[in-house]
């Protein structure tokens, strides 16, 4: 059992990170803002996917501007990405951000940071403090280790504690899978704000996929993590599918169609590779939770067949087929993609003894 780490909680929009709330997924879509089709397109996607929270980029006070439009087209809260300019912070808090990402210390005038704060206080919007390696101070903090991450983020949040301002997410990335896991172990220890995990310019799909499920993974695993972004060179719906694929082997998002499936040896006379990507394809959208097994062969066939809800035990003159738990009948295979399909389709939850 995994002993989440106590966090104070944070409201963005309609939903939490923090506390005993599920951690949650979020991304940046690859258009620009204003070009508001193209944005809501892909969140509306994204949405579909499993998205919690969208991460707009917002460079300019027209891109701040658009938040209000395609908030009315999404149903997901929206954070404000800006850098710099207390103008462009105040235009998106107006414009209806749910969240801001800023870091205090890049606003040089002290009574701007407090402008920013205040309708931040007014409006009930949390900031996130996003240190990475690319973005710490080099004078103060020559190499970005752990240290200097989490010291460069504690450098935001004073200035934001000094104003009584406590709605507070951390984010401590680096591209480097163990410094980003030591810096989230040691930020984890020293306070309890919220803590967005992710590996940052960690690549293309393939590699992004492995080091955001090393690091990311390892800490949900201790307990660490409130809120969560895969961040990869590609397609935003694809960062949401890794995000949730991660998060659902924690409970932390439902796993609907479970499909354990064999790896395929010598021993099969099925192609449960073909099968295996069909099934998938067609349930995809199937809301329902329910464990279906796809085994070559006889060796662990049975026995995954029956841990299953839905099982399939292949053999040379047909395969045998299971359901709760039990042998049900034997079918021939040609028939095992229809007999799967149709007994998801049936299927009752909840209903195995
Ligand atoms: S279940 Fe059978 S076919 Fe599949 S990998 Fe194991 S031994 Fe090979």
């Amino acid at each position: 059992m995994i002993q989440r780490r106590k966090s104070r909680k944070v409201k963005v929009g309609n939903i939490f990170i923090g506390g005993d709330y599920p951690v949650t997924v979020q991304t940046m879509p690859t258009s620009k803002t204003t070009n508001i089709k193209e944005t809501v397109e892909i969140i509306k996607k994204c949405e579909d996917a499993g998205l919690d929270i969208v991460r707009l980029g917002i460079p300019d006070i027209e891109s701040a501007r658009t938040i209000r439009e395609i908030k009315k087209l999404i149903k997901v809260p929206i954070v404000a990405d800006i850098h710099f300019d207390y103008k462009i912070a105040l235009e998106a808090i107006k414009s209806g951000a749910d969240k801001i990402r800023l870091n205090p210390g890049n606003i040089k005038e002290k009574w701007k940071v407090e402008e920013i704060v205040r309708a931040c206080k007014d409006n009930g919007i949390p900031i996130r403090i996003g240190v990475n390696a690319g973005s710490i101070d080099r004078s103060k903090y020559p190499k970005p280790t752990p240290e200097a991450l989490v010291n460069s983020a504690f450098d935001h949040v004073k200035i934001l504690e000094d104003l009584g301002f406590y709605d507070i997410v951390i984010s401590v990335k680096h591209n480097d899978v163990i410094t980003m896991v030591e810096a989230y172990r040691l930020i984890a220890s020293k306070c309890d704000y919220p803590l967005h995990l992710g590996v940052t310019e960690a690549g293309t799909e393939f590699k992004s996929t492995i080091k955001s499920t090393i690091g990311i993974g390892t800490l949900l695993m201790e307990g660490i993590g409130d809120t969560i972004r895969v961040s990869l060179t590609g397609d935003s719906i694809k960062e949401v599918e890794i995000g949730v694929a991660i998060l659902q082997q924690f409970g932390h998002k439902p796993t609907y169609v479970d499909v354990v499936s064999c790896p395929l040896c010598a021993r099969a006379d099925v192609n449960i590779i073909e099968l295996t990507n069909e099934f998938e394809k067609k349930v995809r959208n199937i809301k329902k939770k329910v464990k279906v097994a796809i085994m070559g062969c006889v060796v662990n066939g049975p026995g995954e067949s029956m841990d299953a809800d839905i099982g399939i035990s292949c053999g040379k003159n047909g395969s045998a087929a299971y359901k709760n738990g039990k042998f049900y009948k034997k079918i021939n295979n040609n028939e095992i993609l229809d007999f799967l399909l149709e007994e998801v389709n049936n299927f009752k939850e909840n209903t195995k003894s």
